[in-house]
């Protein structure tokens, strides 16, 4: 047999009798509880009140399954009348463990937020058998729909990036991200467009307190965020381009002048040559250690019949190898300019737009090596969401996106 009492421990809510345990159809477990919490605050005037009145109607919330079934307290909540209040109103008791008008225990609605960490509603509507309404219901009532500046003492770190929402589509929205002091990253906003004056507008609602904390700037090269951080933060403020931005940028570079070099190959190489330099595009993209012996010999005989190719590959890797190293922004510089000398010696013009923009943009890229540790925040975050993506949510909806990359990034802090 159960001691009662051990049973009404291992529920784990507080203020109750159970009057009687019922195991229902349908793997449903009902616990039928009273109150023994004696009055309330009049919801007229704040003032505690116990002039009980009468129980108000049946409720009945989802709790921890149990048993390996679904629990429900069932409960009439008491009434309790005020004595200074006109006409004596009446308000209804909430016990401590549920939430006003919400169905489920907060210890519920806890466990649904922990398995929505990393995962959908609809699977969690599946495995808690719970409706995708409830589970929005708690989202709703858990995580805010937008940042809580006095959760922050400090943004040293804040990082601008751009992603679109919606596959194929060109309506891309700017996700703000920070870095803090401790190396945590955060969400701060998802901003409905791209433009400058956006999210200009969002960094002058950073309260002035974190504004004067704020050391860096990470983006990637676009113009309106360059332009936006210096309006707002101005000269005091260093702004570094994200390293994979860069990246993406020299290696576009190599891929132009594969695709060209492939073209020339096809009609120069007999069909059979030509069929043997199968996922070139892949196999130059992969890193030296990541390539299996096949690749190797194709990427070399890739490399013979197109020497060019060749050297813009190892100059690509060049460039990845400075980013490597450990150096001061000084050091960078200078091999970043040698980098540009090497290129413009051999006489390669596939990475003309990308040397213009290294040109233009030489301070900011070089920053990186001032807080490289920071290098793959906004890249880190920038995956999450694109994994949220390929996850289907809801994305059109900003604020829902940004419930979930909240939830994803701090959800166990906050609820496990
Ligand atoms: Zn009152």
């Amino acid at each position: 047999m159960i001691d009662p009492e051990q049973f009404r421990h291992s529920i784990g809510l507080s203020d109750i009798a159970i009057e009687r345990v019922v195991f229902d159809e349908g793997n449903v477990l009902k616990i039928y509880v009273t109150s023994t919490k004696k009055g309330c605050h009049c919801h007229c005037c704040g003032a505690w009140i116990e002039d009980f009145f009468a129980l108000g109607e049946e409720i009945s919330l989802r709790h921890l399954p149990m048993f390996g079934h679904q629990v429900f307290i069932v409960l009439r909540p008491e009434r309790y009348g005020c004595p200074r209040c006109e006409d004596r109103p009446t308000t209804t008791q909430t016990l401590d463990w549920y939430t006003p008008r919400s169905r489920l225990t907060k210890a519920f609605e806890q466990e649904v937020l922990l398995t929505l960490i990393n995962s959908t509603v609809e699977d969690v509507s599946r495995k808690q058998a719970l409706g995708s309404d409830a589970i929005e219901g708690v989202l709703k009532r858990y995580v805010a729909e937008q940042v809580d500046w006095s959760r922050f003492t400090q943004l040293p770190i804040i990082g601008v990036d751009e992603i679109a929402l919606k596959k194929g589509h060109r309506d891309f929205v700017t996700v703000v991200s920070a870095r803090l002091a401790d190396g945590q990253l955060t969400i701060l906003a998802i901003l409905a467009d791209r433009t400058k004056a956006t999210v200009k507008a969002f960094f002058k609602s950073i309260p002035k307190r974190l504004r004067a904390t704020v050391e860096l700037v990470c983006s990637d090269l676009y113009a309106g965020f360059l332009g936006a951080a210096k309006a707002v933060f101005g000269r005091r403020v260093a702004v570094c381009a994200d390293r994979f931005h860069v990246a993406k940028l020299y290696r576009d570079g190599v891929e132009s002048l594969r695709k060209k070099e492939m073209r020339r190959l096809k009609g120069e190489l007999s069909k059979t040559e030509y069929e043997s330099l199968k996922n070139v595009h892949w196999i130059l993209r992969k890193s030296d250690a990541d390539l299996s012996a096949d690749e190797r010999r194709i990427r070399r005989r890739v490399f013979e019949f197109s020497p060019k190719l060749h050297q813009a590959h190892a100059l690509s890797e060049a460039l990845t190898a400075i980013y490597e190293a450990p150096l001061t922004k000084g050091q960078g510089k200078r091999r970043l300019r040698a980098w540009i000398r090497r290129v413009t010696k051999r006489g390669l013009s596939c990475f003309n737009r990308f040397i213009k923009t290294l040109t233009t943009h030489l301070e900011i890229i070089a920053n990186y090596f001032i807080e490289r540790q920071t290098s793959g925040f906004v890249e880190g975050l920038n995956n999450k969401i694109k994994v949220l993506k390929r996850r289907g949510y809801g994305f059109t909806n900003r604020k829902r996106l940004f419930q979930r990359v909240y939830l994803d990034l701090h959800g166990y802090a906050l609820f496990g």
